[in-house]
């Protein structure tokens, strides 16, 4: 069985005053079983969000291909490790625009982080304009196909479904839609990977929130989720881990 898995991506967000936040999810975490909770904070924080995380997986919001070089301005997959991450996000759609990421630039990423054996969080998911054109299964296929490594070693793989539309807007994919998407991609996962590929979790991403998270686990392959927002403070994420209990 799949252990639901809540992670929460702060973007570039947060402080070091932030970090109580950090403690507070890890007190209310502890008394929550069965759900694996991560946050990731911008790099500057990694390393002492762990002196705060009460045993929290802290993971990178992402990490260089390359083990290191000319590279001014990134950052390592073994340097996040070093910092404490555990984990580490790839192919997020604000990285895939804004630094135009390719999906052999994601599975050169994951590759790395898997290698260095930290979890790697592959993000897909289409955009508005795919989903009107009836497209969007194909568009996160494809994606799948040219984002995920081939084997993972000592790492963990995890899928992360985050529909662009829904990113920061509040508007949240249906479970009908989810079921739809996650039922594709665990197919598409037994399809190349065999019986590994069940035991890849697959998260939900988008505008999650307190009142719509049960629903959202209620879907079945929704092994968590991703969450923006509501992840920044402990009185917006714990409910999210508690729906997922
Ligand atoms: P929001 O939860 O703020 O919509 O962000 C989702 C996301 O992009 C997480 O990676």
């Amino acid at each position: 069985l799949r252990r639901k898995l809540i992670a929460g991506n702060w973007k570039m967000n947060g402080n070091l005053a932030a970090l109580a936040e950090i403690a507070a999810t890890a007190d209310a975490a502890r008394e929550i079983a069965g759900v694996d909770v991560a946050i990731c904070p911008p790099f500057t924080l990694i390393a002492p969000a762990v002196t705060r995380s009460g045993g929290l997986v802290i993971g990178a919001q992402d990490c260089h291909a390359a083990e290191s070089g000319a590279h001014t301005g990134c950052v390592s997959a073994s340097m996040a490790k070093e910092a404490g991450a555990r984990l580490v996000i790839v192919g997020h759609s604000e990285r895939r625009a804004d630094q135009h990421e390719s999906d052999a630039d994601v599975r050169a990423k994951a590759e790395t982080a898997l290698r260095h054996g930290l979890t790697a969080i592959v993000c897909v998911g289409e955009s508005e304009g795919d989903r009107a054109a009836r497209g969007h299964v194909a568009v996160v296929e494809r994606q799948l196909a040219g984002s995920l490594p081939d084997s993972w070693e000592e790492g963990e793989l995890v899928v992360a479904y985050e529909p662009i539309w829904a990113i920061g807007t509040g508007k949240v994919a249906t479970p009908a839609d989810i079921g739809e998407m996650h039922g594709a991609i665990r197919a598409a996962l037994v399809q190349r990977f065999g019986d590994l590929g069940d035991r890849i979790r697959i998260l939900y991403g988008g505008s999650v929130k307190a009142d719509n998270a049960a629903a959202i686990f209620g879907v079945a392959n929704v092994d968590g989720a991703l969450v923006g927002g509501a992840s920044l403070t402990a009185a917006q994420f714990v409910p999210i881990i508690e729906a997922a209990a």
